[in-house]
């Protein structure tokens, strides 16, 4: 039986996992719920799960919580308690499935003590790449990828020695605008960007697949989850999102990944791993399929994928600066503040004016986060907002 600590619940990676431990009591307990803001379905999922803990933003939703279970549940509260909830709830194994860099705690603090994080969270890598892979040796901890496409890598690296690899081959489906004209870019509605042709997830996420930050964030993911260096990472453009990446061997050999579009995969791999999980989700059916479909990135288009290489080769808190950009773009897009194209703009010209802090400490990466997104407000709501429009 292993004992979960679930971060980020009420979540769309939060209640997949949910679906996956409810089909198999017998393998899964869920210790720890946690959410932002939906507390009703926090509530709900607790009572369900039977958890004995729930961790929570603010003191007023512990208040709503506190009166609707057992006065047995553990009740944590605030980003300063995530280190504590860790440490006091006994378990195997940390889903970090927060979104945004707000899980760059829930990570550090799980490989600090030695448990294995399964991760949805990329954005923690990010932000904090070099800082959490020096925990993870320091400690012995693991990471295993929940992002479908690192899953996918991972279940393909176990083919071969890692020596061995010569690339890695990331598919995107290349979002809703992969064939749209780019001088329409700019009259793209709020509406038209929620909607993803092949996968169902947070809006975040989905901004990001819009945009193709999201591949330029998987990128960088790539980078410090599998020690390889941004030369050996490929993106290719896959509209059926079946391959969900490749890697290739020194031999010439490729081996890839496929499935349906269904993130309970991946996340039932990332739970059982490194055994495999017996489910029931769609197979795939190849006499239906019958063709699958590659395109090279657009790059004209797509600015996105060419910033992971420069951010990287940045080094620094380049990263960093590029995810907390994107996330304060992100939700001016979605407040109907900014348009589309904006985004990448603001993120180029934050991730321009990025500074390098070497070997930063948690308290570092979170303060210069902090600055960031300051920062970033401040240049959407400045007057020559729009500079780059001419
Ligand atoms: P979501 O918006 O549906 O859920 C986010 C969860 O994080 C919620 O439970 C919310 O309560 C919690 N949360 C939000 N802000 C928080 C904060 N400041 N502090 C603590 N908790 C907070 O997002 P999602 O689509 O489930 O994505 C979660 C993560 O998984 C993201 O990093 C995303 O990039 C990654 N991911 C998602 C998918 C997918 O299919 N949804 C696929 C691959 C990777
Ligand atoms: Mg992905």
């Amino acid at each position: 039986m292993k004992r979960i600590l679930l971060f980020g619940s009420t979540g769309s990676i939060g209640r997949n996992v949910l679906d996956i431990v409810a089909k198999n009591p017998d393998k899964f307990r869920v210790e720890l719920l946690s959410c932002h803001s939906n507390v009703r379905l926090l509530i709900e999922q607790a009572k369900t799960f039977k958890v004995s803990a729930v961790h929570l933003s603010d003191h007023a939703a512990a208040e709503t919580v506190r009166q609707a279970l057992p006065a047995s549940t553990r009740i944590f509260v605030g980003n300063a308690a995530f280190a504590e909830t860790i440490r006091e709830i006994d378990a195997d194994l940390v889903v970090n499935a927060i979104v945004g860099a707000a899980g760059l705690e829930v990570s550090y603090h799980a490989l600090a003590a030695g448990k294995t994080l399964a991760l949805a969270n990329k954005e923690s890598l990010v932000a904090g790449g070099e800082l959490l892979k020096q925990v993870c040796r320091q400690t012995g901890a693991q990471i295993i990828p929940i992002d479908s496409e690192h899953s996918a890598v991972f279940q393909c690296l176990q083919a071969g020695r890692r020596n061995e690899v010569e690339k890695i081959i990331l598919t995107a489906s290349g979002g809703p605008f992969r064939n749209r004209p780019k001088e329409t870019f700019g009259s793209i509605t709020i509406e038209e960007a929620l909607k993803h042709p092949n996968w169902s997830m947070g809006a975040k996420i989905t901004i990001d697949s819009a945009t193709m930050i999201n591949k330029c964030l998987e990128v960088i993911e790539a980078h410090f989850l599998f020690d390889v260096t941004p030369e050996q990472i490929d993106v290719v453009i896959h509209p059926e999102s079946v391959i969900h990446s490749m890697v290739q061997f020194c031999d010439g050999s490729v081996i890839a990944q496929l499935s349906p579009p269904d993130m309970r995969l991946p996340i039932a791999y990332a739970l059982q791993f490194p055994e495999r999980l017996a489910t029931n989700l769609p197979r795939a059916d190849f006499g239906q399929l019958r063709s699958l479909h590659f395109e090279p990135v657009d790059n004209e288009r797509f600015p996105a994928i060419a910033l992971a290489y420069k951010v990287l080769r940045m080094g620094g808190l380049a990263a960093l600066t590029l995810n907390a950009a994107n996330e304060i773009a992100v939700a001016a897009f979605l407040a109907g503040r900014i348009k589309l194209p904006d985004i990448y703009a603001v993120v180029d010209k934050m991730v321009i004016e990025s500074i390098t802090i070497s070997k930063p400490s948690l308290t570092e990466l979170l303060e210069a986060d902090g600055q960031v997104r300051k920062r970033t407000e401040e240049l959407i709501a400045s007057e020559t907002f729009g500079w780059w429009k001419g």
